[in-house]
């Protein structure tokens, strides 16, 4: 009961002030935002190369209200990019982008979120690698599927996101499992209404499946996106039922959110990606990483008394 709540919060102007200001334990926030500027990241990049693991690299923010901000969302995409080629290690990190920090929900939003983004897709083919668009809430959708079709065009390994608590995502699926694409598949992390998504947790297990398969039968590139246990023997099973090598799917999971698990898969052969999300604006995930555990809010609430 509690998730629907953390996600309402996560949205609250009020609420953001509120925890933001708070003397939230910075060790709650660093388990999964493990710095705010690129040389606080790039250790953290090392290390988990280092191990084996590939990443993600999320400059977290959301919702910006002015283009200005959309144009600073992109010169840090852009800097990122820059340390990785300086860094030698374009090809095991690519960027994940929110669009709507790229001004998506601005006025004439999905033209500058497009005009924002692809300098970031460019810069990242140039050093050997390439941009996935994160899903945001399912109002966001039809625009950031236009904008992933339009990148394609020049970019095609540019990959997109989609959720399996979503009523459409089978037919996204469908339409998205063709050849060359990289399609990540997630349960979903927004609160979204009965309207359109499915609100129970085995009804979204059971889609996570149904999508799955039509991916790993399909001509694309998937990525699951999960740290369920029963998902990723199941996303194992249907990878090998349709005959596809380890070097044909990866796996992925956010930084902070079982690490062991990220070695092992890495260490039985898979491809396995980190989510690592760094930044200031943290407020948004940060919410939902709680909303998505109710003890990780029980620790959250006793490191804030006993601070
Ligand atoms: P769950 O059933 O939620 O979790 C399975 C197990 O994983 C839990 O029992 C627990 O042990 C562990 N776990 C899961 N979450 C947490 C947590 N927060 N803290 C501690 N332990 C936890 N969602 C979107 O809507 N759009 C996106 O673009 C998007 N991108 C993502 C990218 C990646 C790489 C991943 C892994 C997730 C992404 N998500 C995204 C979030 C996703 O939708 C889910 O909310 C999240 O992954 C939790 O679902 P789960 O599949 O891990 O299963």
């Amino acid at each position: 009961m509690l998730g629907p709540v953390i996600l309402a919060a996560s949205r609250s102007d009020r609420m953001r002030r509120l925890i933001s200001a708070a003397p939230v334990t910075k060790q709650v926030v660093d388990r999964f935002i493990p710095g705010e500027t690129v040389a606080d990241i790039v250790p953290i990049i090392q290390d988990l190369t280092a191990k084996g693991l590939e990443l993600t690299m999320d400059v977290v923010g959301e919702d910006i209200t002015t283009p200005e901000q959309a144009t600073t969302a992109r010169d840090a995409y852009l800097a990122l990019i820059d340390h990785l080629e300086q860094l030698r290690l374009g090809e095991k990190v690519e960027m994940s982008v929110k669009l709507s920090m790229f001004g998506q929900a601005l006025d004439g939003g999905h033209e500058l979120a497009l005009a924002n983004v692809r300098p970031v897709v460019e810069a990242a083919a140039a050093i050997g690698t390439t941009v996935t668009l994160d899903a945001e809430d399912h109002t966001t959708l039809d625009s950031m599927f236009a904008i992933h079709e339009e990148l394609r065009k020049d970019f095609p390994q540019t990959g997109c996101v989609i959720q399996a608590y979503l009523f459409r995502t089978e037919a996204d699926a469908r339409r998205l499992a063709a050849a060359g694409s990289r399609v990540r598949l997630v349960k979903g992390a927004y609160k979204e209404p009965a309207e359109v998504a499915y609100q129970q947790k085995h009804e979204i297990d059971k889609a996570y499946v149904r999508v799955l398969r039509i991916l790993m039968e399909g001509e694309g590139y998937p990525m699951i996106g999960s740290h369920d246990p029963r998902l990723i023997a199941i996303a194992q099973e249907l990878a090998h039922k349709a005959g596809r090598k380890l070097d044909e799917y990866e796996f992925q999971m956010l930084y902070g959110i079982r690490g062991d698990e990220h070695l092992r898969l890495a260490a039985e052969g898979h491809r396995m990606r980190v989510y690592t999300a760094y930044g200031t604006d943290w407020y948004g995930y940060f919410m939902r990483r709680l909303a998505e555990k109710p003890a990780n809010l029980r620790f959250f609430v006793r490191s804030m008394i006993t601070k």
